[in-house]
């Protein structure tokens, strides 16, 4: 495997960043993981925007323009071999002895790297279904940016393994679910509505959400861009989530409540496979 780092193609092993890398002690730095199909980046643009929305919002100076990052991008998934599988970009504000303001005229630092992930095992998991428990959220205000400061994402992940579940929904102070600590969250309503929660700071902008949603539109698909809670997310007819890795994923069960019949529902099997034909017209 090889990494990007800093302007250097690189033995996977060997690839390496300063200890005094701002990301590493502050977690002061932004990500985007990329979906790769058939050798090419899915919404592409629409990664590369929100990268720039989260660098904008804490001041992080690009690490170059956008034409020659898409290059080094192609490169890596080229140098790697991937068909499908993600490329992972994460920027940050660079090395400097270690002191909390921003430190003058630095150079961000870039890293990227690819993995290849099995279509088969995805295809084989969302046609199972998955489960998810729910966890108080405990993150910052600004889940809108996409940062790598993701320890309470991290906590909630791990809770969900331990508990033997695919993914964590956070919930917030008032009882809405927020979302999973690395997908967005979905439910079909017992009224038969595609409902999921509108973008604002309280959630991370979901590229896999905005393309879905996008899509629904296309096809005349009605949607409800609200707020739901345990209550309903417990009595939902169907439950998914969203995400570049999951792409539309049925869950089955959540905590100890089985959705619907235990199977993936008619309407989320329905949106994977719209999903996936809007991937394959991407790639
Ligand atoms: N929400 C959170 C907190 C995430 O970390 C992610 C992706 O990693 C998502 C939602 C889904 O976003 P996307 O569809 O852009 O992968």
């Amino acid at each position: 495997r090889i990494a990007y780092v800093n302007g250097q193609y690189l033995p996977h092993r060997d690839a390496s960043v300063h200890i005094e890398d701002r990301g590493y002690q502050f977690a002061d730095g932004v990500y985007e993981v990329v979906t790769i199909v058939g050798s090419r980046m899915i919404d592409e643009e629409g990664h590369l925007d929100r990268l720039w929305r989260s660098l904008g919002e804490l001041r992080i100076d690009a690490p170059m323009k956008r034409e020659p990052l898409k290059m080094v991008m192609r490169e890596v998934i080229r140098q790697n071999g991937i068909r499908d599988g993600i490329i992972y970009l994460q920027v940050t504000r660079g090395v400097a002895p270690r002191d909390h303001p921003f430190p003058d005229d630095i150079p961000t630092s870039l890293v990227m790297t690819a993995k290849r992930l099995s279509m088969e095992k995805a295809a084989k998991k969302a046609q199972e279904g998955v489960s998810v428990i729910t966890v108080p959220d405990i993150r910052w205000t600004r889940r809108d940016i996409k940062s790598v400061s993701l320890l309470p994402n991290v906590l909630a992940k791990q809770e969900a393994k331990e508990n033997g579940a695919y993914e964590a929904f956070q919930v917030d102070e008032d009882g809405m679910v927020t979302e999973g600590s690395s997908t967005n969250a979905w439910i079909v309503s017992k009224e038969g509505k595609i409902v999921t929660r509108p973008t604002s700071n309280s959630i991370l902008a979901g590229i896999t959400r905005a393309s879905l949603i996008r899509e629904l539109e296309k096809n005349g698909i009605e949607l409800e861009l609200r707020s739901f809670s345990v209550e309903e997310l417990l009595s939902a007819r169907e439950v998914f989530i969203t995400s570049s890795t999951s792409y539309v994923l049925p869950v089955v069960k959540v905590d100890d409540q089985v959705i619907g019949n235990g199977h993936p529902g008619l309407i989320s099997l329905k949106l994977r496979k719209i999903y996936e034909k809007f991937m394959s017209a991407d790639a």
